[in-house]
Formats: structure tokens, sequence, C-alpha cells
């Protein structure tokens, strides 16, 4: 997959600080396009910042050597709280929004 071949490349060529940096940046965007749509409701840029913070995320993955069974593993958790939260509702009678910690 081109993601395996492009990624570890770009780490190489900008460095793992700038890279970590990078996707401080890109997150930011996301959250200005999340802004946008809650309060415009515009979603045009919605989804290059997406996949915006989803290639840098996957590279801070590489450069902080996370690992892919421990990564699926809380995933799963995560998953598993949340599906939980769903069907029992927490205490507050309060809908949960997302898995949380
Ligand atoms: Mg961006």
């Amino acid at each position: 997959m081109i993601l395996y071949d492009v990624l570890p490349r770009a780490i190489c060529k900008y460095g793992k600080e700038k890279q970590t940096i990078q996707t401080i940046e890109e997150l930011a965007e996301l959250q200005k396009e999340l802004t946008k749509l809650l309060i415009h409701g515009k979603t045009e840029g919605l989804l290059e910042e997406l996949v915006d913070v989803y290639i840098m995320c996957r590279q801070i993955e590489m450069i902080y050597d996370i690992d892919e069974g421990d990564f699926e593993d809380m995933l799963f958790e995560k998953l598993k709280r949340l599906d939980k939260r769903i069907k029992e509702g927490d205490a507050d009678g309060k809908i949960p929004l997302s898995a949380g910690s």
C-alpha cells in the first residue's frame, strides 16, 4: 500500500519533530473545520482535514513505535466501553458522545 511506502519517507525527509508539529497543526485545522460545521453547517474542508489528520496519525504511530497489536487492543477496549455506555446509558442519563477515557 502506498501509505507504507510514502509515510516512512516523509518521516525520513522532514524528521520526527517536524512531523509531530505538523500533526498538531493538522489537528488544529480539523478542529477549525468542525467548528465551521457546527456554526455554519459547512462541510467543504472536512474531508481534506480528516485525511490530513489520518495521514499524520499514521506517521505518529510509526515515529513513536506504537505497536499495532496494542493499538488494536486499545481500540477494541474503547469500542466495547462505548458500546456498553450506548446500551446502558451513563449514570447521569446523558447520551455518550465518545468512548472517552
Ligand atoms: Mg490540513
